[in-house]
């Protein structure tokens, strides 16, 4: 069985952002999820992006029962006001058991969509950090255009932080060092691109031991799928990929990868 480590299936069944769900969302979504089973992708950790995608989040993992949730901000939805939003999602992660939190995020730093504010993206990212050491909870890294600036706030936290960079896209080096500190990276459906050539040298180098396989539905979908939308139950269309450059089987990656997210978001099956 595969777990898509990082889903947002409320921006699957919904066009506009930052809007509650409603029934009729929660009817796709089990469809989605149906269709998830029957690929072998049997739990999907939905991510939250703001405070209301993130309390829909949570929504989601206590209708499912094979869904977790991760709560955060998004470092593109990182608006004057962020402190505030934050704070919600503080008051859920008390509860974390009840409201199946597994992870804080995503959060991180983007540079590439613009207008960003640096300072105001570095603030929210160690407010992140911190909440999830205060609850021994792992962090889902978001990082684009951004590496140095990342990691000199990671480094900061090294020694007790957990957490996986999420849709890697940087260097071998970058791979290297965030493994060596016990960092997961998360690899989807782009490693199938064509010009990608480079995030398959990546996977090439990493042990399997720090992989953890992901869908960013409904981006990112594997290159028979593009330009159409993601969806969790494409996980083994590029695992397969990443199970031929890692020289094991299509099983044996599944069992590791989903090894690797138990252990990580501490996972607990009904
Ligand atoms: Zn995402």
């Amino acid at each position: 069985m595969f777990i898509d480590t990082h889903c947002h299936l409320n921006m699957m069944v919904k066009k506009d952002f930052d809007t509650p769900l409603v029934e009729r969302h929660f009817e796709q979504i089990a469809q989605i999820l149906q269709n998830a089973k029957k690929a072998g992708v049997e739990y999907v950790i939905n991510i939250g992006t703001s405070w209301q995608e993130s309390l829909n989040s949570i929504k989601i993992a206590k209708k499912f029962n094979n869904v977790f949730a991760v709560t955060g901000i998004h470092p593109c939805d990182c608006s004057d006001v962020w402190l505030n939003d934050a704070k919600k999602i503080e008051q859920w992660v008390i509860d974390k058991q009840e409201n199946k939190i597994v992870g804080i995020g995503e959060t991180g730093l983007d540079f590439f969509h613009k207008p960003f504010f640096k300072q105001r993206q570095v603030d929210a990212f160690k407010f992140h950090i911190e909440l999830a050491l205060q609850n021994d909870l792992p962090v889902v890294i978001h990082m684009r255009d951004a590496t140095d600036e990342t990691l000199k706030v990671v480094v900061e936290y090294k020694k007790d932080l957990k957490g996986v960079f999420h849709c890697f896209s940087s260097t071998k080096d970058i791979a290297e060092q965030i493994t060596s500190w016990g960092f997961y990276i998360g690899i989807g459906g782009y490693v199938t691109y064509p010009k990608n050539e480079s995030l398959r040298e990546v996977v090439k180098a990493i042990s399997t031991e720090f992989i953890l396989l992901e869908t960013d539905a409904p981006f990112l979908p594997p290159q028979q799928f593009r330009g159409k939308q993601n969806s969790p139950e494409y996980i083994p269309l590029f695992a397969d990929l990443v199970a031929k450059l890692k020289n094991v089987s299509l099983d044996e990656l599944a069992e590791i990868t989903t090894d690797n997210a138990k252990k990580l978001f501490a996972l607990k099956f009904k």
